[in-house]
């Protein structure tokens, strides 16, 4: 095994995210609720990458993430890679797929928008996933997935 490989797969058992943009490492935790596990969490960034530039990786032992967890993260790093490790080894890895819906994620950019006035969780609706095109439920203005601000 290569130094790099081992520099990803250093857990037991867990979930590795590698390929995140360095400056939206905080992001990702922040989305996967990182800050609420007991298990152990390693967060490295300012990697070089190939793919992205600088790079943050995360480390989570013992906890794999849904479908759905792993969805949010297309709003901050799309391209970011989950290796799912068992036993020292990467088992799988999955990639980041923009779901159909946003909810709770991001924060709708029109001011007027009942969301940004009422305690109203944000619902957007991805009408177009290769140009990252998000629609707001309840105001209908179309934002850009790069444009939009993370509800928290
Ligand atoms: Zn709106």
């Amino acid at each position: 095994m290569s130094k790099k490989e081992r520099l990803v797969a250093a857990i037991q058992d867990g979930t590795v995210i590698d390929h995140i943009p360095a400056a939206k490492t905080f992001q990702v935790a922040n989305l996967l609720q990182l800050e609420r596990l007991s298990t152990p969490v390693t967060i490295g960034y300012n990697f070089t990458s190939n793919k992205v530039g600088r790079k943050g990786i995360i480390k989570v032992s013992n906890r794999f993430f849904t479908d759905a967890e792993i969805s949010h993260l297309s709003v901050v790093a799309p391209n970011a890679v989950l290796n799912i490790i068992h036993d020292y080894e990467v088992a799988e890895k999955k990639t980041v797929r923009t779901p159909d819906e946003l909810r709770g994620i991001v924060k709708c950019n029109n001011p007027k928008c009942i969301t940004n006035n009422e305690p109203t969780g944000t619902i957007f609706h991805v009408v177009d996933k290769s140009e990252g095109i998000l629609r707001c439920h309840y105001c209908e203005k179309e934002q850009h997935i790069d444009q939009v601000e993370l509800c928290k």
